[in-house]
């Protein structure tokens, strides 16, 4: 099948054929020429899979009929990060160079002025983020019953981010009559209810998860003890010792951790950006356009930042934190081994992460080998060593001493120094919830707050090292083994030792 048979417009194959695409992938192939054919779709698909090309090129073909007018955009697109947002935005200059539409995007952590001058002037495809749009809306600057045609994406992950009492409204502020796109990698009943609320008769496409695809990831799983500091040194020691490694995205859980990883690291002499939820828009731009350009070859991400980020070429990620969710591990992965490329994916497991990791190789129908043996981390390591000398001997004493399980969250905390244990300065900081789980209200507001302080990441953004290495070069402990040849030449070399399964697989 190639572009010409799906009934895209003359203009759209040639930036397609500019593009250098020669195929469309399968969600393209089955979404488009119902797009095109004015159908509800519903449509079950990762990022990775080509699915923003799937609403873009047909969206951008119905729009070179008509005329947009003041304050009433056409076309509506939401999306659940300002990153997402940005990224939709890119694919419609880049598809669309040859048309001359009006493309708003309507996010947080920008002003409402210049995003009210756009709407004003009219605007053929808005792309928003739930909260800023009804801001927006309750402002009075902004009308959506011209809306022609509505896309949601990652439709699930609005559900995680408390989005969908934000999306029912919307949909209600649009015409019964619009054309609706829907699109999401999972199907829980909540999202399951709003399709049958919301879609007419949808055309239902579906491909499958890049968990299946990605066969050029190599992946591992590293055992750690669950003290934070053991977790950074071993994270360390992977950084160094991983072969091949060009650039990699670290995920933590949180974005307290993001802060305290990153910080660690720069602390350590590695080059790294930081990308998390409570980063102001100029920051994770900046971070991001770092990262793809190779300056800073390390980033330090939470979920909701990283999610369906286009970062062509990771070579590596790392799983600092073991995601709760086992779909959020197959987005982690899917970063890397992209198109085809071969990658490594590491995760740190705690024994507090067991259970995660036994739902995450049901979800992905593989065991993920485990190095045994030599990760544990030395007391004479420069983190420990920070510690007060009495204190490390008390946990050696309680047995909970190198690479071996701890108790006891408070303590873990206790004996890292404020500064390293990146204490919060920031109400928002400070927030034990994940940024994935905050209401909507409360994120709507905190656009406005994050605005309104001193920003202690941008600051940390500002300060970091542009060199495009990974770290400066230090001395490495003499415990590799012999490396075996083979396929699993980007491992580190001590994770090539015997692999035993895991219980129960
Ligand atoms: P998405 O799932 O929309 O995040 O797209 C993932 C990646 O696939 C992006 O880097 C796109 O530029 C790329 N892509 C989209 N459509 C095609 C295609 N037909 N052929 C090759 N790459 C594509």
């Amino acid at each position: 099948m190639s572009f010409s048979n799906l009934g895209l417009s003359e203009k759209v194959l040639a930036a397609v054929a500019a593009t250098g695409y020669t195929n469309p992938t399968p969600i393209q192939e089955q979404a488009i020429p119902h797009v095109l054919a004015r159908k509800d779709v519903l449509g079950i698909a990762q990022t990775g899979t080509g699915k923003t090309a799937a609403f873009v090129l047909p969206m951008l073909t119905i729009l070179e009929k008509g005329r947009a007018r003041a304050r009433m955009p056409r076309t509506l697109i939401l999306e659940p990060t300002r990153e997402l947002a940005a990224q939709v935005k890119e694919n419609f200059d880049r598809y669309g160079a040859g048309q001359k539409l009006n493309v708003a995007l309507l996010i947080g952590g920008v002003s409402f002025g210049d995003q009210d001058a756009k709407l004003m002037r009219g605007v053929d495809v808005l792309i928003a983020t739930p909260g800023r749009l009804l801001d927006h809306t309750e402002r009075g600057g902004l009308l959506l019953t011209g809306v022609e045609l509505l896309v949601i994406d990652e439709a699930d992950r609005m559900l995680d981010m408390g989005f969908i009492p934000d999306i029912e409204r919307i949909c209600k502020l649009v015409p019964f009559t619009r054309q609706t796109l829907f699109f999401t990698a999972t199907m829980p009943p909540e999202i399951r209810r709003i399709t049958e609320a919301f879609l007419h008769n949808p055309q239902k496409v579906e491909v499958s998860r890049p968990a299946t695809t990605a066969v050029t990831v190599t992946q591992a799983q590293v055992p750690a003890g669950r003290e934070a500091h053991e977790k950074r040194e071993l994270l360390r020691r992977l950084l160094r010792e991983a072969k091949d490694l060009k650039n990699a995205i670290i995920f933590c859980n949180r974005k307290r951790e993001v802060a305290i990883v990153h910080k660690s690291l720069q602390k350590h002499g590695f080059s790294v950006g930081a990308l998390h939820g409570d980063m102001d828009q100029p920051a994770r731009m900046a971070a991001l356009d770092q990262f793809r350009k190779g300056e800073l070859p390390l980033l330090v991400a939470s979920d909701v930042a990283a999610r369906g980020l286009d970062i062509p070429e990771v070579s590596h990620v790392f799983n600092f934190d073991v995601p709760h969710h086992a779909d959020d591990y197959v987005h982690r992965i899917g970063r890397t081994g992209r198109a085809g490329r071969t990658g490594t994916a590491i995760s740190i497991v705690t024994p507090l992460d067991q259970k995660s990791m036994a739902a995450i190789e049901k979800l992905i129908g593989q065991s993920i080998p485990r190095a045994e043996g030599d990760y544990e981390v030395p007391a004479e390591s420069s983190e420990a060593s920070e510690r007060p000398r009495e204190q490390r001997g008390r946990e050696r004493s309680r047995g909970g001493g190198r690479g071996k399980p701890q108790r006891g969250r408070d303590r873990e905390r206790s004996h890292e120094p404020r500064e390293a244990r990146g204490e919060a300065r920031h109400a928002s900081e400070s927030r034990p919830s994940s940024e994935a789980r905050q209401p909507a209200e409360s994120r709507h507001r905190s656009d406005d707050k994050r605005r309104a302080e001193p920003r202690q990441a941008a600051r940390q953004q500002a300060n970091t090292s542009h060199v495009p290495s990974i770290g400066r070069p230090e001395p490495r402990r003499q415990r590799e083994v012999d490396t075996e040849p083979g396929d699993h030449s980007h491992l580190p070399a001590f994770l090539l030792r015997p692999v035993r399964s895991p219980a129960g697989a």
